[in-house]
């Protein structure tokens, strides 16, 4: 299989916590956090439509600033959420620059920002035409977990607790499209942008009987090829389970962060866990609000996950990060 998402962290261990997360045929990225991200291409940046930040510390946020100049002047709308108080923190980053040239910009470039709170999420549209003002609330809803909804996936939210709100993340992948290379050549099709939209109306699940045109060029010469949608993709498609990929860090190790997190976490392909200290230094990392790498492994076993990826360490290891996968390892494999 061949999962539609590659997630990668922007930095080593020890830097920033920021998850990027590209589509595979699309030039498109979600993100999680908003650390440094200076080792991101402009190419990959243009790419985000969607960011979600866990919690506004420093090396948290401090990527805003980076993405939105790259951004601005660009026909672009840019989905930001955040923890609760994440209107004003955004609203603080704006208020920082002076908007007296923007309004002549030919581009449309807005900033979409949710505040998602305990249990209401509320949205405010920033406009660069309008100097970043908002222009009032333009939207509240309840909030149940779910922040985005798309044919393909959807993300989620938990509340944790960092001695501030902190959010934990998840992208789910609802089905996998799993295009046979090999059955193509059989029918004589080429792969090509046709693929996306073959996809993408089986995402949609639209109606199996309607014709689908494969359109393709070779040259100068144009092809055409009609199917059945339901007929091409009993052909050519194996449907497999989509892939789960959650984000944890920045928390404390109580009864109920941990609760949530296995509940959260439960059978993901893919779990990215801070483990900042060494057990040996478990009473450092409650007081600071983190997590230990044997803690991060027993969350990463108790929630049945396939795999993980640990991140967010502290300096005080940069001589020795091995022994936090190896203590994370064991926690993982034994109880
Ligand atoms: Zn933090
Ligand atoms: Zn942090």
């Amino acid at each position: 299989m061949r999962p539609c998402f590659h997630p990668r962290l922007v930095n080593d261990h020890f830097g920033d916590p920021t998850l990027f997360i590209p589509f595979l045929y699309e030039k498109r990225a979600l993100m999680f956090d908003l650390g440094d991200v200076c080792p991101l291409s402009s190419r990959d940046i243009l790419k985000l439509t969607h960011i979600f930040v866990t919690h506004t510390h420093v090396d948290h946020f401090i990527g805003f600033d980076h993405v939105l100049r790259i951004l601005l002047g660009r026909e672009k709308s840019l989905h930001l959420f955040g923890p609760p108080g994440f209107l004003q923190n955004v609203e603080g980053k704006l208020a920082g620059y002076t908007w007296n040239l923007v309004e002549n910009y030919s581009n449309e470039f807005s900033l979409n920002v949710t505040e998602i709170n305990v249990d209401s999420m509320v949205r405010k549209v920033y406009r660069c035409r309008n100097r970043f003002e908002a222009t009032g609330t333009e939207y509240k809803a309840l909030f149940q977990r779910k922040l985005l909804e798309e044919s393909s996936f959807s993300v989620h939210a938990v509340h944790l607790d960092h001695k501030i709100p902190c959010l934990g993340l998840s992208l789910k992948e609802h089905f996998h499209v799993n295009v046979l290379k090999d059955r193509l050549k059989g029918l004589n099709l080429p792969v090509g942008p046709w693929l996306k939209k073959f996809k993408d109306a089986i995402y949609n699940k639209e109606n199996e009987e309607t014709l689908f045109k494969v359109v393709w060029n070779e040259g100068s010469q144009k092809y055409k090829k009609e199917f059945l949608l339901g007929e091409l993709k009993k052909k050519i498609v194996r449907i497999t389970p989509g892939q789960k990929i959650v984000y944890i860090t920045d928390i404390r190790y109580t009864p109920e962060n941990v609760e949530r997190v296995i509940d959260f976490a439960r059978d993901a392909d893919s779990l990215f866990i801070e483990a900042s200290f060494l057990d040996a230094e478990q009473k450092t990392a409650y007081e600071k609000y983190h997590l230990t790498a044997r803690q991060a492994g027993s969350l990463a076993r108790q929630a049945g996950v396939k795999q993980f990826k640990l991140f967010h360490f502290s300096p005080r290891y940069t001589h020795n990060p091995e022994l936090l996968y190896q203590e994370a390892e064991a926690a993982f494999s034994n109880p």
